[in-house]
């Protein structure tokens, strides 16, 4: 039994002709790279995925020509016209394989954080093409340190006790310690976006954020990390033995430390939330198509009222998680003053609906879900992540309630 695909990119009244041509592209890319691609790497192992001859990297070669990294395409533009660009392309991303699309936007984070700082210096160093990755859990610190406003805990449970702190040491900052083995793109990554505790010599507790190349003296990886699901994103534990940078390649110091670290919450919130409809989507377009054929009770499943129910609920999930971190994107673009609250309200809601629609897909196509044969059990491992990505749903929903 095949199953077809029944859809584009959802329909849209509002779209400048630039962004439906931008968005179509991302499609074509998801359809014809992005999920032939996704597969095949997810049934590699974890060294094979990052092997000089892998897919992985002329997928992410095709993902740069094509301008999806979106450095080229958001230049003169205003940040609600960014904010709109990301939405419509990164929820095509997502429907192609989240692993892929998750690893190729987190890859900018260095340069990302070298603009936005206003660092023209490092931008020419810490370039958008070198693939990047942002390291703040460690092993024994996941969710106290993404505590921007350490509301849950205080500073000691991240801080003195940290795995990874960076010392100043004149015009040098050294660092010692250890990253989780969660951070995305740790295996391949050229550069890290390091926020880790920082020893200025004074003694004072407090954090910082650093850009530090990964291939100077002193760096050390574990094998990429065998997982369930988003395979096809390499992750690595990344040690720091001594490892030393110019002072110059910090830039965030304890005073401003917790606002940069809600301004990247505030942002990567909605912004994971949009990759996950877009997995939504895919699980629901293949459950529909599926419920048309396959015949049981002497119609096809579409035809019984519980199937239909399922998949309205699936529907209507995708619309109201969808809306909901388009217009947290669009609110808080540009804005100086953006709530965490809404931020997270995105996040949390998009993950739970994209899980609730992937898991109800599964209940749809019954027992060949789990086979490999259909999509739905590799888009089950890979939308799991989603409620523990940046921030568990219990912990950013207790931090935002903290600022109600
Ligand atoms: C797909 C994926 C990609 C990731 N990418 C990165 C990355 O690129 N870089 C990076 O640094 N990290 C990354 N992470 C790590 C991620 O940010 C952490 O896994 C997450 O923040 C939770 O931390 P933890 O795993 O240490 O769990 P813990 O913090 O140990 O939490 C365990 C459980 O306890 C709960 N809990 C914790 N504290 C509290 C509290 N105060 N009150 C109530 N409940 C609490 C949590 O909700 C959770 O259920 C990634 C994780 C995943 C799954």
């Amino acid at each position: 039994m095949s199953v077809t695909e029944v859809s584009g990119p959802p329909v849209e009244a509002d779209l400048s002709d630039e962004e439906r041509a931008i968005q179509a592209t991302a499609h074509r890319y998801a359809r014809e790279v992005m999920r032939p691609v996704g597969i095949v790497l997810d049934r590699m192992t974890p060294e094979q995925v990052i092997a000089p001859d892998s897919p992985y990297w002329a997928a992410r070669r095709q993902y740069l020509e094509l301008g999806l990294d979106l450095t080229d395409a958001a230049r003169g533009l205003s940040p609600v016209e960014v904010a709109r660009l990301t939405y419509l392309v990164h929820e095509e991303l997502g429907w192609g394989d989240l692993g892929l699309g998750w690893g190729f936007y987190g890859a900018s984070f260095p340069s990302a954080l070298a603009q936005a700082m206003g660092r023209a210096d490092l931008e020419q160093i810490f370039t958008p093409d070198r693939i990047g990755c942002w390291g703040i859990t460690e092993p024994d610190h996941g969710s106290d340190l993404l505590d921007f406003e350490r509301s849950l805990s205080p500073i000691e449970h991240g801080g003195k006790h940290s795995s990874c702190v960076a010392i100043r040491r004149g015009e040098r900052i050294v660092i010692r310690g250890q990253k989780s083995a969660w951070v995305s793109n740790g295996s391949i990554a050229k550069d890290m976006s390091l926020f880790c505790r920082y020893d200025d010599g004074t003694g004072a507790p407090g954090f910082g954020a650093f850009l530090v190349p990964l291939d100077l003296p002193g760096v050390r990886r574990s094998p990429p990390v065998r997982k369930m699901g988003v395979r096809s994103m390499s992750d690595s534990e990344i040690f720091f033995d001594d490892v030393e940078i110019p002072a110059s390649y910090m830039v965030c110091g304890p005073k401003e430390y917790p606002a940069l670290l809600r301004g990247i919450l505030v942002g990567a919130n909605p912004g994971m939330a949009i990759f996950l409809v877009g997995v939504a989507r895919a699980a629901f377009e293949h459950a529909l198509a599926y419920a048309k054929i396959r015949v049981q009770g002497g119609k096809p499943i579409f035809e019984h009222q519980a199937i239909r129910l399922k998949l309205f609920d699936m529907y209507r999930k995708i619309q109201a998680a969808r809306a909901l971190a388009r217009h947290v994107m669009v609110t808080h673009a540009g804005n100086p003053s953006p709530y965490f609250p809404l931020a997270a309200s995105a996040k949390v809601t998009g993950s739970q609906f994209a899980l609730e629609v992937v898991s109800t897909a599964f209940e749809i196509f019954g027992g060949y879900a789990k086979t490999e044969e259909y999509p739905i059990e590799k888009l089950l491992r890979d939308v799991r992540m989603g409620t523990v990505a940046d921030g568990t749903n219990d912990v950013l929903s207790l931090m935002a309630a903290a600022q109600l």
